[in-house]
């Protein structure tokens, strides 16, 4: 544990936010003894929603920060924060990982893929496929097979270097390829990152099939953080440690506790002791690639899901994209949770956890214009408000997405 960076954040927390200075004192912590370290209660995500403007450091102006919207799995939005600085370093981190895997990856061309809502937004980021110099953005909300093809066709015509996606989609198209006798060796892609889900190892193997020749890495990613741990050649995730401090909590008997990430430079929106939602075990063993970082095995972590609607197959991340819009026209965290069950093929029900009331038509109207505009299907949409949102006695978290599920064909 990098003792001086933490104790460095924890008294910055301290003396520049109201949040943690309340937090510490309430709690009796001693911000320069790194033992007290380990009694600071974790933030979750209902803290971030709830504090947001408290923890948000002094000395920084909330409009002159980045923004990262993100409300992952777990159906709660959020606004992160961070400078330019941090900015750049958890770029600098993010390619410093790529660079080991492959040394000269700089400049070569790129293919991401993206949900379209990105803090970036800008006219590459319209439309299904647009390149932008020796980048090509493609579009994977919608993953039925008309699109498929057209992605196929573009990568094939581009013939990227590197290809950054989410391992559900490149599933995707793999087996699309499949199915239609279609080389995915043709893309010639030579370095794939995989990442922003967890990565099963049957969908690992079929990729790194699907693509001889290419490094397949697996980059264990948060909005709320960027790079948490990338994978060596042993296919082993390394934490970033340089950047931030992992630790598990509450272990079973193999070891597997909840992740709990503080990161050591985002100053202006300090993130201390943040509980991600995502299960995993750290081990300090060495590793025959020569990283020192400790490594992360993942239990589980965010998975895609799809829903289907005539011929599209289409990610549910839409559905995050859409609340999330929706509070940005409202300027504020109007719609504090959110669910989402299919009772038809084009019949969705939205459950609404909020402060307010009487918006269910507004936001009926947006989310109908909003799936028009965006894939040009119409939905009929109830939205119900609820006190609170039921949880899955099964797996004892919150099902965000209840799509029909259809038989495999
Ligand atoms: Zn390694």
């Amino acid at each position: 544990m990098d003792g001086k960076k933490i104790v460095n954040l924890l008294q910055y927390a301290e003396n520049y936010t109201e949040y943690y200075s309340k937090l510490f004192s309430n709690n009796g912590i001693n911000t320069r003894d790194i033992n007290d370290f380990t009694k600071i209660p974790f933030l979750s995500k209902a803290d971030i929603q709830m504090n947001e403007k408290e923890i948000i450091s002094d000395e920084y102006d909330i409009n002159s920060l980045l923004l990262e919207r993100t409300s992952g799995s777990s159906g709660i939005p959020l606004n992160c924060r961070y400078d330019k600085n941090e900015r750049i370093r958890r770029s600098l981190a993010l390619w410093g990982e790529r660079k080991k895997n492959s040394s000269d990856i700089m400049g070569k061309k790129m293919v991401i893929f993206h949900a379209g809502n990105r803090r970036h937004a800008n006219s590459t980021r319209n439309g299904l496929i647009a390149r932008d110099g020796n980048t090509l953005y493609i579009n994977y909300l919608n993953v039925g097979d008309t699109y498929v093809e057209k992605i196929y066709d573009a990568l094939i015509e581009f013939g990227p270097y590197m290809i950054r996606c989410q391992p559900s989609i490149l599933f995707e198209l793999v087996t699309y390829c499949k199915r239609n006798n279609k080389s995915t060796g043709d893309i010639q892609a030579q370095y794939i990152e995989l990442g922003s889900e967890y990565l099963f190892e049957y969908i690992r193997d079929e990729i790194i099939e699907a693509f001889p020749g290419a490094v397949v890495a697996n980059n264990y990613g948060t909005q709320e953080f960027f790079c948490v741990a990338y994978s060596c050649p042993n296919h082993n995730l390394h934490i970033v440690s340089e950047q931030l401090h992992v630790e598990t909590v509450n272990e079973d008997e193999e070891g597997y506790g909840e992740i709990i990430i503080t990161s050591l430079h985002n100053y202006a929106m300090p993130f201390i002791r943040y509980k991600i939602g995502d299960i995993g075990k750290i081990e300090t063993k060495p590793c025959s690639c020569g990283r020192k970082e400790p490594v992360l095995q993942l239990k589980s972590g965010r998975t895609s899901e799809f829903f289907m609607y005539g011929s599209n197959k289409v990610h549910a991340h839409i559905f995050k994209n859409c609340i999330e819009s929706f509070n940005v026209l409202k300027q504020k965290t109007f719609i504090k949770q959110f669910q989402v069950i299919q009772l038809k093929e084009h019949h969705f029900e939205f459950k609404i956890v909020s402060d307010y009331t009487s918006f269910q038509e507004e936001l009926r109207t947006h989310i109908k214009s909003f799936f028009l505009e965006k894939l040009g299907i119409e939905l009929e949409i109830i939205v119900s408000l609820q006190e609170q949102l039921a949880i899955d006695e099964k797996s004892n978290k919150l099902k965000v997405y209840n799509f029909i599920q259809y038989d495999k064909v």
